[in-house]
């Protein structure tokens, strides 16, 4: 039995099952971005206060580059003009033991009807984006195993563009968790797999370093 497929892990998956293959030799260190997002998060609704939060985000990063105080006024700028609902932010661990996915989710409704994610990147013009699609829906499935029944709605918390997402998955996500975790369990057993012939290169940390790791060796999918 293999270990089980992270959501994070999942999504990156989905993306591109490289982009897996390749974390799982260089685990990625939390960005400053996500730190910021979490931060301005966590005190989102009245009185959100932009020295506070720098003053946290510092403790928890305390490498972060002065210059990204500019990244969380501005993030902190476009959460002030929106009203949010009051939710006590915490690292939540979810598991489905039937798919073998777990992960942690950043606020769960008492009567696990719903959840919400944080994300550290803008809000597309309607909706929620494709990733975002397909994080909605494994944590759904980690939770309405839990509940017995499937959730209301996950909600997306898009930090940078001050927006609130809600968000149903629907069975096309579902299937998509589904493919996803199939790749990485493939990447988990050993397998790399190919580089993809539309793979989002552009906005993938690994863009420097990738381009050989399907034809480096080791055995391909
Ligand atoms: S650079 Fe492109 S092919 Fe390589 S892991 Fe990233 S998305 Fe995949």
């Amino acid at each position: 039995m293999t270990d089980p497929v992270t959501v994070s892990g999942l999504v990156a998956a989905h993306r591109c099952p490289l982009r897996y293959w390749h974390d799982l030799q260089r685990p990625p260190r939390e960005s400053a971005r996500y730190a910021i997002a979490k931060q301005i998060a966590a005190h989102l609704g009245p009185g959100l206060d932009a020295d506070r939060v720098w003053d946290e985000v510092v403790t928890v990063m305390p490498g972060v580059a002065p210059t990204d105080r500019a990244l969380l006024d501005e993030w902190v700028a476009a959460c002030r003009a929106n009203r949010w609902p009051r939710l006590e932010l915490r690292d939540r661990p979810v598991r489905s033991q039937r798919l073998g996915l777990v992960g942690q989710v950043d606020w769960v409704a008492p009567d696990l009807a719903s959840c919400a994610v944080v994300r550290a990147s803008r809000a597309p013009t309607f909706g929620v984006t494709g990733a975002d699609r397909v994080r909605a829906a494994a944590y759904a499935l980690c939770l309405e195993e839990e509940r017995g029944r499937p959730l209301d709605e996950v909600t997306l918390l898009y930090v940078p563009s001050g927006a609130l997402r809600r968000y149903v998955p629907q069975p096309r996500d579902r299937r998509a968790v589904l493919r996803a975790l199939a790749a990485a369990r493939r990447v988990q057993e050993g397998r790399v797999p190919p580089k993809p012939a539309e793979a989002p290169c552009d906005r993938c940390p690994h863009g420097e370093t990738c381009g050989g790791g399907a034809r480096s060796g080791a055995a391909i999918l």
